[in-house]
């Protein structure tokens, strides 16, 4: 294969050359680099001393957690033949020191240790029980197939960094792979990114509950076709139990009102769900990532202001698309800064959301932000 150089983070690396990203041997996205600064900025924040990257494809996210976190011990993972040679070259051109060769497994001893392996990650993570403190799943598509033994893989106070990128499934457009997949429904319309986002972390803290697993949501996105999560494991019955209370239904009526309430199982019919109605960031480990970012120079252009966004967000379930309200009740729509504002006048807590660029967050009860949308036309 034909290779060029290109440069991300701290990291130069050598991938494929192709017209499209899908066509190439190994699989290089340029855009996934604002998700790779955040995970690379959750390690630096968290210090973990292991870090699994289960699907590496070039190694760049694996590489650039040994460079610019203080992890110590940092494993690169594919399946793929022409990915793991390119893994081997990628180490070498960003870190110090010999290739050590053994069957399908390489390593790289020097300031830190660098293993490369080839094979099934479901294999690797089921013959390292309890390892790694941080563990990144970023697959093509759906994580689910590597979920259980990533959740024995990871400690059991550990961090598990999860990609979807199956958002036609989350988002309702394949309802029943969604059902199938993420034992969920699946809401289509405004509030799909939302709520699908939560039916994936939903779905984690079921099957994490059946190892005395509970989770805490350190920050959970959707940004270019994709959602993220990272998430940290608490150990304890109770504390699986606690995370599983915090599961609940959606429900929308064609006005765009919509409710949500936690409960194991709804009462009420055409709920949405079942999936996580608790937080999608935790405030000091926000506090630690823009601390970290402040002077994190390999940053892409994006990610400070969209990690801004994400701090500055109200975070409560779901929220207004100022647009598809105006459109359900034949309303022009104000411009979103107007509208925030307008909430806040009357009371309320009110702020942009990364969900949409035309939606809003607020307490504020449906009613009152449709009068508000009337009060401005
Ligand atoms: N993490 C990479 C990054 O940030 O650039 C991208 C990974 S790519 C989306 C998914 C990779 O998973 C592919 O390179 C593919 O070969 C690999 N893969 C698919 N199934 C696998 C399996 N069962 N075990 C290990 N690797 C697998």
């Amino acid at each position: 294969m034909e290779l060029v150089e290109v440069r991300e983070g701290s990291a130069r690396f050598l991938v494929p050359k192709a017209e499209r990203i899908y066509d190439a041997p190994v699989f290089y996205n340029p855009v996934m680099a604002l998700n790779r600064d955040i995970s690379v900025l959750t390690a630096r924040v968290l210090d973990p001393k292991r870090v699994l990257d289960a699907l590496s494809a070039t190694g760049i996210r694996g590489i650039r957690y040994g460079l610019e976190s203080h992890a110590e011990e940092i494993w690169l993972n594919d399946i793929s033949e022409e990915a793991y040679t390119l893994m081997k070259k990628n180490v070498l051109l960003n870190f110090e020191g010999e290739l050590y060769e053994e069957g399908d497994r390489s390593y790289l001893w020097g300031e830190k240790l660098v293993v490369i392996n080839k094979g099934d990650a479901n294999r690797l993570m089921a013959e390292n029980f309890r390892y790694f403190d941080l563990l990144d799943l970023d697959p093509f598509g759906s994580p689910m197939e590597f979920l259980d033994t990533a959740l024995r893989s990871v400690k059991r106070r550990g961090v598990l960094a999860v990609t979807a990128t199956d958002t036609g499934v989350l988002c309702g457009a394949y309802a029943r792979a969604c059902l199938k997949n993420y034992l969920a429904r699946p809401i289509r319309g405004e509030l799909c990114h939302e709520a699908g986002l939560r039916i994936l972390i939903g779905t984690i803290v079921r099957y994490a509950a059946k190892y005395d697993l509970g989770v805490e949501v350190l920050l959970a996105y959707y940004r270019d076709h994709y959602f993220r999560a990272f998430l940290r494991f608490r150990s304890g019955a109770k504390k699986a139990e606690k995370s599983l209370f915090r599961l609940g239904y959606l429900w929308q009526d064609e006005s765009g009102k919509f409710t949500y309430e936690e409960t194991f199982l709804p009462e009420k019919p055409k709920a949405f769900g079942p999936m996580w109605l608790g937080p999608l960031k935790d405030e000091e480990f926000m506090e630690g990532l823009t601390k970290e970012l402040e002077d994190f120079a390999p940053a892409h252009k994006k990610t400070r202001p969209f990690v801004e966004l994400m701090r500055e967000e109200l975070d409560v379930p779901f929220h207004y698309d100022t647009h598809a309200l105006a459109r359900r009740h034949n309303l022009q729509v104000g411009k979103l800064a107007g509208i925030i504002e307008a909430l806040r006048e009357r009371g309320y807590r009110a702020t942009k959301t990364h969900f949409s660029p035309t939606a809003v967050k607020t307490d504020a009860p449906f009613e009152e932000v449709l009068d508000v949308l009337k009060s401005l036309q």
